[in-house]
């Protein structure tokens, strides 16, 4: 039977088959330890059922993988949501624009849930919209009170395996409960998400509806950035596209060179001065890593 691995925990890989509607206990066994392939949650597998009643099973073999994340460790994501409040935790730019580069970087597109909508004035929403709009990615204003834009989650999840991160107090539990089908968030595994802050340790996937799944992470604080020179983080940044072009020196990076195009954007406030800041302060990092 084919299935998707949800969680692993202490030797145990947890196998979900959809056409059963079953979670089975399974072993590692079997040939592809040899090809030295460590299972990933979000891998898709055979199993070997050897006690039906207990739900207990082998895998065989891992499928091909379309693709794994490094960071956090899944297979076969089709992309990331993360999720921010506009309000109340303030937004870390600076966190979220590392969240952008790394999915980026991992080939991974990123939609950006802003939650708490209800609570958030017109203009602090629209000056969110004017800096994120730009940056490439889809943008879904949510609110888990009055339900606005849980719709728009939900058809934008449909059929696919979707990364869920968000620092915590933005309303990633309330959202995640919204989301998960009644029977799944009444187990006690998945009610665990739901009591907030501290209780997501280890990473598990959970099936939303036919075909769609959610990987749910451990809130995050930090994220250190990817493994790239620090040359290359402007291609990171998708408003500088346009106007890079003209800046006067080829390979231009955007932080002293004369005549920069991006600079005289940013002055001209066509760029965001807080996405250009967070731009400089990963670019520093990038600059001082190498040192070591
Ligand atoms: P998590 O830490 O990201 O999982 O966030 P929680 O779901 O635990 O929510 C954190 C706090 O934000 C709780 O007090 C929630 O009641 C509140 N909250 C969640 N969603 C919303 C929302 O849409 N609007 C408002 N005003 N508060 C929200
Ligand atoms: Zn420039």
């Amino acid at each position: 039977m084919q299935g998707k691995i949800i969680k692993g925990i202490a030797g145990f890989y947890y196998v979900y088959i959809e056409e059963v509607g079953a979670i089975y206990e399974c072993k590692a066994k079997g040939v592809f330890r040899n090809k030295k392939i460590k299972p990933l949650v979000g891998d898709n597998c055979l199993v070997d059922i050897v006690d039906e009643e207990n739900l207990k099973g082998n895998i065989t073999e891992i499928l091909e993988r379309k693709n794994s994340l490094i960071r956090p460790a899944f297979a076969n994501i089709d992309q990331a949501m993360v999720i921010f409040a506009v309000i109340q935790p303030d937004i870390n730019y600076n966190l979220l624009d590392r969240f952008l580069v790394y999915m980026d970087y991992q080939d991974v597109d990123t939609v950006v849930v802003f939650n708490k909508v209800d609570i958030a004035t017109k203009e602090e929403i629209d000056e969110l919209e004017s800096i994120y709009n730009k940056c490439g990615c889809r943008l879904i204003w949510v609110s888990t009170y009055d339900k606005t834009g849980v719709d728009e989650v939900l058809e934008c999840l449909k059929g696919k395996t979707t990364v869920l991160a968000g620092p915590s107090g933005v309303g990633k539990s309330s959202l995640t409960n919204l989301i998960l089908p009644e029977e799944v968030n009444a187990t006690g595994e998945v009610s665990k998400i739901g009591r907030g802050r501290h209780t997501t340790r280890h990473s598990e996937i959970f099936n939303v509806s036919p075909n769609t799944y959610i990987a749910d992470t451990p809130g995050f604080t930090s994220l250190n950035p990817p493994d790239i020179e620090k040359e290359e983080l402007r291609f990171y940044f998708e408003e500088f596209k346009e106007h890079e072009g003209n800046c006067r020196f080829n390979g231009c990076v955007h932080v002293n060179e004369p005549d920069c195009s991006v600079k005289k954007a940013l002055a001209d406030g066509q760029i965001s001065k807080r996405r250009y800041q967070s731009y400089i302060e990963i670019f520093d990092e990038l600059k001082n890593k190498k040192k070591y």
